[in-house]
C-alpha cells in the first residue's frame, strides 16, 4: 500500500468517523461550506406568486424552489423600503445601526458585512444586478451592478475593474432581467471553481414603473380587485387617509404608459400622482427613449392601441381607477413573468452543472408591496402585505423538501444564516438569528416570539407614509405612528387578517395593548434603538 493510498485511508476514516460522532441532525452538522445563490427581487408581493397561493399569475420557477425546500409564511423584513432593506441584508443590523434609515442615506461600505467574511473564509463573493445603495460594493470579488434604480431596457451598468465605468453594452442591450441573468451565468460559468461561490443576484423587476418584455405582453387581463380595495380606513389613525400611494393617483404617463395628450383634460385626482409629468424627462425620454427601433416597434405595437382606446373614451371617477388597477396588474405581473422565467434559467444552469445538490438557493424579494390590498400599490406600512417578503429556500443536503414554516423570521437572518452554513463565526454586532435549524426543519424553543419593526423616510420621500415603529407577534400587531400624529393601532391579525379594524380603544384588548407595549420596550432597548 502506497504511503499515499494509507494517509487517504487514514483520512476518510477520520472524517467518516467525525462526521457521523457530530450528529445526524442537519441542522447542527458539519459540511462543506455550500454554494449560496441569493435570488433577491425588486417588491415582488407573496401575492403575485403561485406558491403563496396568488391566482393572479403562475410562478413555477420560485414554486419549484419552495417544493424542493421550504416556503416561509412569516417572514418579514425590518423596515419596508428598498435600500435601507438591502443595507439590513449585508450588515444583519437594523437601520438605526447600520445607517441607512431611507432611501436618501447612502451606505457606509466599511462596515462589516457578511460578503467580506465569507470572503475572507475562502468563497467567491459577486453581486449582479440591482445594488442600490450609492456607493460602490465592497466585500465582492466581482461586481456588475445596476446605476441607482436601473432601467427595464438596455439598462445602464457599472462593472468592476473597470474604473467604475460602463459594462459591455453588446451586453446590456435586452431585456433587463434576461441581461441581469446573463451576467450572473457568465459569471457563474468563468467562476474560480476551486472556491465555494456566495452570489447575490438581484433583479430590478418587478419594481415602477413596470414595463414587461414583449413576450408577457397581455397575458395579464380581468385581475379581480382586492375585497378590501374601497377601503375607507375608518378605524384607522390618519396616516392611512393621508398617503399618498393610492392606485386612484397613479401617474398615467410613469405607470399607465399613456403620453401627456392621451389624457389632457382629464380628471386625475388629487394625489401627487395625477399625471401631469413633463414629457421631455421621465419616463418618454429616459425608459422609452432608450430602447432600440426593434423594441419600440414591439412597444407601440402593443401600447399604442391601449392609447388610442384610452383616448376616444376617456374615463372618469370610479371607472379611470378600475381601469388603472388593471393596467397597474397587467404591467406589474407582465414583470413579474420575466423574473420567473430567468430563475428557471439558473435553476437549469446549476441542474445541468452537477450544483444543485450543494448550493443553498433563497429566492426572496427587498420586501412586499400592495397590489391594490386597502386601495395601495407601493409599500412602507407596517400592514402585512409590505412588511411580509416573500421567502423560500433550496438546500438537498440540509433542508428537507416539501416544508411549509410559520415561525417569525425576518431578513435580518440572512447575514447569521449565511455566516453559519460556511462555518464562519457570528460577529456579535449582527442582530439576526441563523436560520439553519429552521431550514433543516428544527425550530429552537427559544426562538423569537416577537418581530420589531420601523420606518422612517418622512416628511421627505415619495408617497407621505409617516414614521412609525411596532412589534408583531404571531397573533398580534401594535403600531405608532410617532411624529406629528401620535397614533397607536392594534389589530388581531387572526380575527381580521386585512388589518381593517383597528383595536386600540376596544376595552377587552387593553391588557394585550399594555403586554404588547411592554414588549416594545424591550425590543427597543435590546436592540438598541433607545
Ligand atoms: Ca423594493
Amino acid at each position: 500500500m502506497s504511503r499515499f493510498f494509507t494517509l487517504s485511508l487514514v483520512f476518510l476514516i477520520f472524517f467518516s468517523c467525525t462526521d457521523s460522532q457530530v450528529t445526524t441532525d442537519n441542522s447542527t452538522k458539519k459540511l462543506a461550506p455550500p454554494n449560496i445563490l441569493f435570488i433577491m427581487s425588486d417588491d415582488h408581493a407573496e401575492q403575485a406568486i403561485s406558491a403563496y397561493g396568488s391566482k393572479m399569475i403562475e410562478t413555477p420557477h420560485i414554486d419549484r424552489i419552495a417544493k424542493e425546500g421550504i416556503l416561509f409564511k412569516n417572514s418579514f423584513v425590518t423596515n419596508s423600503i428598498c435600500a435601507p432593506s438591502r443595507a439590513v441584508l449585508l450588515t444583519g443590523k437594523y437601520s438605526h445601526l447600520n445607517g441607512l434609515r431611507d432611501n436618501r442615506d447612502q451606505f457606509d461600505g466599511s462596515q462589516q458585512t457578511f460578503p467580506k467574511l465569507l470572503q475572507k473564509a475562502g468563497y467567491q463573493t459577486s453581486v449582479i444586478g440591482k445594488w442600490h445603495l450609492k456607493t460602490h460594493p465592497t466585500g465582492f470579488d466581482y461586481w456588475n451592478i445596476l446605476i441607482n434604480q436601473g432601467h427595464y431596457y438596455n439598462p445602464e451598468m457599472v462593472e468592476m475593474g473597470k474604473d467604475g465605468g460602463t459594462a459591455d453594452t453588446s451586453i446590456t442591450t435586452g431585456y433587463t432581467s434576461d441581461v441581469i441573468t446573463d451576467i450572473a451565468l457568465n459569471t457563474l460559468e468563468n467562476r474560480d471553481k476551486a472556491k465555494p461561490f456566495c452570489m447575490l443576484y438581484h433583479h430590478k423587476a418587478p419594481h415602477r414603473n413596470w414595463m414587461p418584455h414583449p413576450r408577457d405582453f397581455g397575458k395579464y387581463k380581468n385581475i379581480p380587485m382586492p375585497d378590501n380595495f374601497w377601503d375607507d380606513y375608518k378605524t384607522r389613525s390618519t396616516a392611512a387617509s393621508t398617503q399618498d400611494m393610492h392606485v386612484k393617483d397613479m401617474f398615467l404617463s410613469l405607470d399607465m404608459k399613456l403620453m401627456p395628450e392621451d389624457y389632457e383634460g382629464i380628471p386625475v385626482g388629487t394625489g401627487g400622482g395625477g399625471g401631469k409629468f413633463d414629457p421631455t424627462n421621465n419616463w418618454v425620454k429616459n425608459n422609452y427613449g432608450r430602447m432600440t427601433d426593434e423594441q419600440k416597434e414591439a412597444w407601440n405595437a402593443y401600447y399604442d392601441p391601449i392609447r388610442k382606446k384610452f383616448r376616444d373614451n376617456p374615463l372618469s371617477g370610479k371607472e379611470l381607477v378600475e381601469w388603472k388597477y388593471q393596467r397597474y396588474m397587467e404591467d406589474y405581473l407582465g414583470s413579474v413573468k420575466a423574473v420567473d422565467d430567468n430563475i428557471g434559467r439558473v435553476l437549469k444552469y446549476l441542474d445541468d452543472n452537477g450544483l444543485a445538490e450543494n448550493t443553498l438557493v433563497i429566492y426572496t424579494s427587498d420586501q412586499g408591496f400592495y397590489l391594490g390590498e386597502h386601495g395601495w400599490y407601493d409599500k412602507r406600512f407596517m400592514y402585512e402585505e409590505s412588511m411580509g417578503m416573500p421567502l423560500v429556500a433550496r438546500f438537498p443536503k440540509a433542508i428537507p423538501a416539501g416544508q411549509v414554516n410559520e415561525d417569525l423570521v425576518m431578513n435580518l437572518d440572512f447575514a447569521p444564516t449565511f455566516l453559519d452554513y460556511a462555518g464562519v463565526t457570528i460577529p456579535a454586532g449582527f442582530q439576526g438569528t441563523s436560520l439553519r435549524p429552521i431550514l433543516a426543519g428544527k425550530t429552537p424553543d427559544n426562538w423569537r416570539k416577537s418581530v420589531y419593526y420601523e420606518y422612517f423616510e418622512y416628511p421627505h420621500g415619495w408617497h407621505s407614509v409617516k414614521q412609525h415603529y411596532g412589534v408583531r407577534t404571531d397573533r398580534y400587531k401594535l403600531i405608532h405612528f410617532y411624529n406629528d400624529i401620535d397614533a397607536w393601532e392594534l389589530y388581531d391579525l387572526e380575527a381580521d387578517p386585512k388589518e381593517m379594524n383597528n383595536l386600540i380603544n376596544n376595552e377587552q384588548y387593553q391588557t394585550t395593548v399594555e403586554e404588547l407595549k411592554l414588549e416594545l420596550k424591550r425590543l427597543r432597548k435590546e436592540l438598541k434603538v433607545s
